[in-house]
């Protein structure tokens, strides 16, 4: 580990046991054996949308899954990837987890590549192998969205595949049984790096919206 790196990370720890850890050891030690939390958070691996920092949370709440560009695999395309799904499995299954979270961002990079299409990722074959499932909706986001600014389309593509991870989590049975009886609710959401804010899609408007209402998404 670079010098500065473990230095750094010495501090953390440090900051941590004396302070974060003491002032919740009640927390800790109640959580020891067990966990219940409510919410499956699914996001993307990108370091500045931690769901912990962004939501605030106390250890315990959330249970998080977080890959490149927060997907979830299709199993009608029947794409596969058991790491994701076991996670989910679990939160489901086993945490009886009452909501799940799919949460993009802005200024993502796994979107970005899928956008710009193949030819950034010659040297990347896994992340090239792994984006191929966003071909169809980047080509679609391309086409429709071919009289914005980049910026623009970007968060399109942002927001459109939050929806699209979304309708993926319906086509599993475990999952829709759970959605048709109340036990669990899907929501897509998309964090603004640039302004902290969060919006969440609203079905009735067909359209993101601010959770916290009376705050408005500075986007310049
Ligand atoms: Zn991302």
């Amino acid at each position: 580990m670079k010098e500065e790196v473990e230095v750094k990370i010495k501090r953390g720890l440090e900051s941590f046991q004396t302070d974060t850890y003491k002032k919740r050891e009640r927390v800790y030690h109640t959580l020891e054996t067990k966990q219940n939390p409510d919410i499956l958070y699914i996001g993307c691996s990108d370091s500045r949308v931690s769901p912990e920092v962004i939501l605030n949370a106390e250890p315990g709440e959330i249970f998080v899954l977080r890959n490149i560009a927060n997907k979830v695999p299709s199993l009608s395309k029947n794409e596969v990837d058991p790491t994701t799904m076991s996670a989910i499995e679990f939160a489901v299954l086993v945490l009886k987890v009452s909501s799940i979270v799919v949460c993009g961002h802005s200024n993502c990079g796994g979107c970005a590549a899928a956008l710009s299409g193949e030819k950034g990722l010659s040297e990347l074959p896994f992340t090239k192998h792994y984006l191929k499932s966003l071909e169809e909706l980047s080509e679609k986001v391309t086409r429709e969205a071919s009289d914005k600014s980049a910026k623009e389309k970007a968060k399109v593509m942002e927001e459109r595949n939050v929806l699209e991870q979304v309708e993926h989590l319906k086509e599993y049975a475990f999952i829709n049984e759970r959605l048709a009886d109340g036990r669990l609710e899907l929501e897509g959401w998309r964090f603004d790096i640039g302004s902290g804010q969060v919006e969440r899609y609203d079905e009735k408007a067909e359209q993101f919206v601010p959770i916290l209402l009376n705050q408005k998404l500075h986007t310049d």
